[in-house]
């Protein structure tokens, strides 16, 4: 009788162990789906986003202060003295030169208060199953103007001495107050007032104090800003027809048509477009070769949003703020 065969299945080799480098594991985040790559990025920004707004909620007060005691001063003739806000104002303003704005996406209580207002609106709107409601573009971006209105009017009333007689209107100090529990708002109605106005702005509009009145954001805008952490997009290695990166930017900053577009300005360092970005295009300006010779940070930019946000943090509790 003829003896059956068995067939035997050669086992499978084990798949090779992958030889990780140390870059590989500075890049973990290129390696992570697309989807887990965006929620890691969110849980990042809404967890320094939590931190800056539970124990430094008065850092953009202190930085407005320190405008306002600047021409303050100078319309008095008086001497510029090193104030803590004076030196909370020049820490601020030398770090967005060199990382952007990285303070208004990430560490400033009130942006950070915008965020959530918008998303709150945003989430009810998705439950009653109506459209989220927010200005068109072109209004938005036509308003984008009036904060420097605000900055200018600000200088002007500084400058004249007229801004110390004015008490009881500043939406930032009854703000404050709320932050710090005090609820003796007698005197600030007027101030609560306009911080209610303003959180009804920011739940219908995406960042509407920061785009439209912040003072500080003008000043912001201003600064020149070194290219390292600028986010760079190459328009010709775009998807066909895509528009992810603009549809979900806060400040509506458009593509260029042609060529590389440096991001600054008006925009926060908030990093959603590069989250979104189906095609992983969009990265900041240091490390990585790119077809023009310039050096890119590419994959590892989740480990500078990190450093960044521990830099600024210790230089605010240097500060004292
Ligand atoms: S624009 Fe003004 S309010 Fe908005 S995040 Fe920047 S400093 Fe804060
Ligand atoms: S360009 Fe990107 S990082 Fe800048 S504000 Fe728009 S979405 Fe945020
Ligand atoms: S999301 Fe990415 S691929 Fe799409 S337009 Fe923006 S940069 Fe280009």
């Amino acid at each position: 009788m003829a003896r059956e065969l068995k067939k035997v299945t050669p086992a499978t080799p084990p798949a090779p162990v992958p030889n990780r480098t140390f870059s590989d594991y500075l890049n973990f985040e290129e390696q992570l789906p697309k989807k887990k790559q965006k929620q890691v990025r969110t849980w990042v920004r809404t967890a320094i986003q939590v931190l800056f707004f539970l124990f430094l909620p008065s850092a953009y007060s202190s930085a407005f202060n320190g405008v306002k005691y600047l021409f303050t001063q100078v319309g008095a003739g008086a001497v510029i003295e090193w104030t803590p806000f004076v030196a909370i104002l020049v820490v601020l303003l030398v770090y967005t030169i060199l990382f952007g704005r990285f303070f208004c996406g990430y560490a400033c209580a009130f942006g950070s208060l915008g965020d959530w207002l918008f998303a709150l609106q945003k989430y009810i709107a998705k439950k009653t199953g109506k459209k989220p409601k927010q200005l068109s573009r072109t209004t938005a971006k036509s308003l984008a103007g009036v904060k420097y209105v605000v900055l200018t009017a600000i200088v002007v009333l500084c400058f004249t001495g007229l801004y110390g007689k004015l008490t009881g209107w500043n939406p930032w100090d009854a703000f404050s107050m709320l932050h710090a529990r005090n609820f003796r708002l007698g005197k600030h109605v007027v101030a609560l007032v306009l911080l209610l106005l303003l959180m009804v702005g920011m739940a219908f509009e995406e960042r509407f104090f920061c785009k439209f009145l912040c003072p500080m954001g003008a000043v912001f805008s201003l600064m020149p800003t070194l290219p390292f952490f600028s986010l760079f997009r190459t328009r010709k290695d775009c998807l066909n027809k895509c528009s992810a990166c603009t549809k979900v930017c806060p400040a509506d900053i458009e593509l260029p048509n042609s060529g590389t577009l440096s991001v600054r300005g008006e925009c926060f360092q908030c990093g959603r477009c590069a989250g979104g970005c189906p095609k992983t295009n969009i990265h900041c300006g240091v490390s990585g070769k790119t077809e023009k010779g310039k050096r890119r940070l590419k994959g590892n930019e989740l480990w500078f949003v990190v450093l960044r946000a521990a830099l600024l943090l210790g230089l605010f509790l240097w500060l004292g703020v």
